[in-house]
């Protein structure tokens, strides 16, 4: 017998499958691909030997969410590892905005932009743990910690590079902007600030950590936790149709919203429908895995020891980049994340031969190829860096939606981040999470707080469907 069925077994999907298996129900989840894990899966992508991140890498958010944290999952093989430079942003001239854990350490290194940068968030990274209680739930609660929400809020609302204006070197400038850049939505947009202040905040607490052995371990763990609990998934399973599913109570969807629509067909109330279908994606990213000999010879020897490494030149430069591809348009030196997640994890090496991430932000359903593009980015602030590249895999926006439905054009975050969805995910609703159909629930990354391996959404969820089945 089957009280709950969740179809989708990522970060959200397992999360809110453990949340309801802790409270009793006897949950099942249902994956259409051949492994579980969704957006935390790893693998040897380049070479044998070689483990690569195919998608998340870096869990600042992890490492804080109030749901993850509470289940333990060190129990279950999760361990968190820190690089020695949290994240750099290397510039034209040699230079980098460097973060490291301690806020006062990052704006020691800031020169005269250093009291702003701790005034800024020594009290955020203080308060952090308080502050993601309301920051991971949707805006329509009362405030848990309004003192924290009260610093964070006004600032939040900002376009990023109003924020960054209280800073003049260009390496503040950078690495804060570098940070906002993960909305992958145009800087000069209000509450683009949200995602930078999170972010470094998350940084200054927690770190930017990687987990041992491979972010799929994350997922690995919460199945762990399902199993014992009772619960059971079932992989290489495809759910078009709410008539597919065994009868359940509850019914948790890890899909997009349009995706979520074509589930629940006629029995979605129209105007839900509708705005499903109208949810916005956005740009893409355009990945790339490499294995390198003898790493990354960067020129700013603290991008050498940095777990995260943000290539995008001056801010002006990421403003440009982030603004033409929310029009359609390619760069010609796209924003590039790059991960060496083995300097935290050196098991993930072999030998001297190293797996570097990296991926592009492009347009939505960017067709072309950004290979060069990525490597002529890292060749600007790692000269001689080609002559190392011993193998590369590459994964297009195309193919990262076949790799995961949710990632439709390629936009991994399951939603453009405009002021109103970030808001109001998916639609306007007290419970964002209600789908209209008694008994389903929406849970991924396109419900509140959005994208990221913390599976709130899927705690979140799950919270709702529980109160609803105690009415
Ligand atoms: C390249 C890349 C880099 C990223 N980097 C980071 C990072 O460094 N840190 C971070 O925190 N986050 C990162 N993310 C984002 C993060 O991975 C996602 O936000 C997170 O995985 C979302 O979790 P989810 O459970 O909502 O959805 P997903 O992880 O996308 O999982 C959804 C699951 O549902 C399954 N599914 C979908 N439709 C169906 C269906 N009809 N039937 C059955 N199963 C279905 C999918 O196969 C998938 O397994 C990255 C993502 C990508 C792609």
């Amino acid at each position: 017998m089957t009280d709950a069925v969740v179809v989708g077994a990522g970060p959200n999907g397992l999360a809110g499958a453990v949340a309801l298996a802790r409270a009793g129900l006897a949950v099942t989840v249902l994956e259409a691909a051949d492994e579980i894990g969704g957006g935390t899966r790893s693998g040897e992508l380049t070479l044998p030997g070689l483990l690569h991140d195919h998608c998340s890498a870096v869990h600042p958010m992890g490492a804080a969410s109030p749901f993850l944290r509470s289940l333990g999952l060190e129990r279950h093989g999760v361990t968190w590892l820190w690089p020695e430079v949290e994240l750099a942003h290397p510039l034209d001239d040699g230079r980098a905005g460097v973060m490291l854990r301690s806020v006062a350490e990052t704006a020691a290194r800031l020169g005269a932009d250093g009291p702003a940068w701790r005034r800024l968030f020594a009290p955020l990274a203080t308060g952090f743990d308080a502050l993601v209680e309301d920051l991971l739930r949707p805006v329509t609660h009362l405030p848990a910690h309004p003192v924290h929400l009260a610093r964070f809020g006004p600032r939040a609302l900002q376009p990023a590079t109003a924020v960054a204006r209280r800073w003049t070197g260009p390496a503040a400038r950078a690495l804060f902007a570098g940070t906002a850049a993960h909305a992958f939505h145009p800087l000069t947009s209000p509450t683009t600030a949200a995602m930078g202040l999170m972010f470094v905040a998350a940084g200054h607490s927690h770190g930017w950590p990687v987990a041992r052995g491979g972010s799929r371990t994350i997922t690995d763990a919460l199945a762990a936790c399902l199993t014992e609990l009772g619960g059971t998934i079932e992989t290489g399973v495809r759910v078009t149709s709410l008539d597919q599913l065994p009868p359940a109570r509850t019914v948790l969807l890890d899909v997009a919203p349009a995706a979520a629509a074509d589930i629940c067909g006629d029995r979605m109330p129209a105007r839900v429908r509708r705005a499903y279908r109208s949810w916005r994606h956005g740009p893409g990213a355009f990945k790339l895995d490499l294995a390198v000999e003898g790493g990354v010879p960067w020129t700013n020897e603290d991008c050498r020891r940095a777990g995260t490494v943000h290539l995008g030149g001056p801010l002006e430069e990421v403003v440009h980049t982030e603004r033409e591809i929310n029009r359609g348009r390619m760069p010609e030196r796209p924003f590039v994340l790059l991960s060496q997640q083995y300097l935290a994890d050196p098991g993930r090496s072999r030998g001297d031969l190293h797996p570097v991430y990296a991926y592009a932000h492009v347009p939505h359903g960017y067709t072309g190829d950004a290979t060069e593009a990525i490597l002529n980015q890292v060749e600007r602030f790692a000269p001689g860096f080609r002559e190392r590249i011993v193998a590369t895999a590459v994964r297009s926006t195309t193919e990262m939606a076949a790799h995961n439905p949710n990632y439709l054009g390629g936009d991994i975050l399951t939603g453009a981040n405009t002021p109103l969805q970030l808001a109001l995910r998916p639609r306007v609703a007290l419970d964002p999470y209600r789908t209209g159909v008694p008994g389903v629930y929406l849970c991924s990354a396109a419900t509140p707080p959005g994208a990221g391996v913390h599976g709130m959404c899927g705690y979140n969820a799950a919270r709702s469907a529980l109160r609803d089945l105690r009415r």
